[in-house]
Formats: structure tokens, sequence, C-alpha cells
């Protein structure tokens, strides 16, 4: 089985909030990415070259890769689109549109408090200079804890409202903390997302034979240290999806369900595991 990597940032900053500071890389590690990626032999190719190989199409040519972008963090327009851009390489940047804010606005509202977020009027740029724009719900709740009415409106919600703004269908999902299960998949599906983004695990390789619904990520955060984005370059250093779920993440989200119904919803950063 051909590994693929898809790998998964949030903010690419200097200076992030404390408790974004986790999922942050430097702008200057980001570069040395960019090049690993290179020097490694891999081409990055766009999302949809991917959910087309696991929709029954084409296999992707081996040592492909993904970039993709969480959450809708500002520094996305400021830093992480040139670079791409001065490199032609691809990306899919999944947005959670309750931080977004109308242009001339100040960010800081909605579900990531004082982190800088994308205003409505760069998402629109970023998709007319060819970023895809996917969806990732409108507040960021842990999706397979909610009751199906809430699925919807967050699943279904959040295309609208990037459709409306952005004039044209969006196709890519991602799951907010990378959780889902399987109501919440076939709620996604439904919805008229033919894609959503996971993360198996702490952090797995994709494939050509990868589940479209719940394709595996590689989490990059702070402490992803020099050896190990080497190892994931090579498509080695981590499991390969498809693979079943373990007792442990079932056990996990039974945990998260029963703190949800109680009142005391575990809280977790943008995006922690499986
Ligand atoms: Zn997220």
């Amino acid at each position: 089985m051909t590994a693929v990597p898809v790998f998964l940032y949030h903010a690419v900053s200097d200076n992030p909030p404390r408790w974004l500071a986790p999922f942050t890389v430097s702008p200057r590690t980001f570069v040395e990415h960019l090049n690993m990626i290179a020097d490694s032999g891999l081409r990055v190719v766009p999302l949809r070259q991917l959910v087309t190989t696991l929709l029954g199409g084409p296999p992707l040519p081996p040592r492909s890769a993904v970039l993709t972008f969480d959450d809708g963090y500002a520094d996305f327009a400021s830093t992480v689109a040139p670079l791409l851009a001065g490199r032609g390489l691809p990306a899919t940047l999944y947005v959670t549109t309750g931080a977004l804010h109308a242009s001339g606005t100040p960010s800081g509202r909605g579900p990531f408090p004082s982190a800088a977020t994308l205003s409505w009027g760069q998402l629109r740029e970023l998709d007319a200079a060819g970023f895809e724009i996917g969806g990732h719900t409108k507040t960021h709740p842990q999706l397979d804890t909610l009751p199906r009415t809430s699925v919807r409106e967050e699943v279904g919600g959040c295309k609208r409202e990037i459709e409306d703004a952005l004039g044209h269908p969006v196709d890519s999902f991602a799951y907010p903390h990378g959780y889902s299960s399987r109501t919440v998949r076939t709620l996604v599906w439904e919805t008229g997302w033919t894609s959503a983004a996971a993360v198996r695990g702490p952090s797995a390789l994709s494939s050509n034979r990868d589940d479209p619904l719940r394709f595996a990520r590689l989490m990059v955060r702070a402490d992803t240290d020099r050896k190990r984005f080497e190892l994931w370059a090579q498509g080695e250093g981590a499991p390969v999806a498809p693979f079943a779920e373990g007792l442990r993440t079932r056990g996990w989200r039974a945990y998260r369900r029963a703190r949800a119904v109680t009142g005391h919803p575990y809280r977790a950063l943008p995006t922690d595991e499986g």
C-alpha cells in the first residue's frame, strides 16, 4: 500500500497565543518543512487528486503528498499563502466559519479566543488565488458527541455560509479535533461534502486505499522535530490508514460523550487526537 503524507498545520507564526502554541510552527520551521518536502522528492498534489483516487479513480503517482491547514488563522493569508504561491504548491484551508470576521472588523471572537483569524474578504482572495477552501463547522465542536440536528446545523450551515461567500460549491470537510463517528460521517456525506479529513490516532499516513470520509493526516505540531518530519516525508514513521478503529478510540469517545451529557464537556484544544 502506497503511503500518502497529508500534512495538517494550524498556525504558522512567531507569536501565537499561549493555548495555540503547541499547534503552531514558526515561519522559519515551515520553510524548512517545504524544503524537506522538495528535497525528498515529494510532489504536492491538490487534495482533490487524492479524493478522486479514494472515490475509485486512478491511483496517485508514487511520492505524492497533500498540504492542509485547519481553523482559518490570519497567518494563512499573511505568511503561508505567499510561501506556497512562491513555490507553486497547492493547499486546502479548512475554515471554522464562526471564527471568521467581516472585513474591517476585529478578529479574536468566536471559538478561538485571542487568535487572529481570517476575514471573509481574505477568504475570497485566497479562493481567487487558487487555494481550496473547505469547511470545518461553524463553532468547532466535537461532532461525535452532538445530537444529529446539531451535527446537521454545524456541517450543513458552514457549507452554506462558505458557498454564499465564495459563490461556488465547496466539497472538502475536516472534523474538528479529528473526531467523527459512523453517524457523523453519514451526515457529512448526505450534506454534500465529498471528502472529510480526520486525524487517526495521534497521526497517520493516508494511502491510495484510505476512507474518503475520514482520511488520515499527519499533525505537524510545535514539538514535531526534524527527524520525525523527514520520516513522514519518506512515507514512514506512522501507521498507514485505513486500519480498524481501536478499542482505545471507542473508549475515549464514550468518555467524551458522557462528559458532554453531564454538562461537563471535555475541553480539547483545536485538534488533539483522532
Ligand atoms: Zn480545528
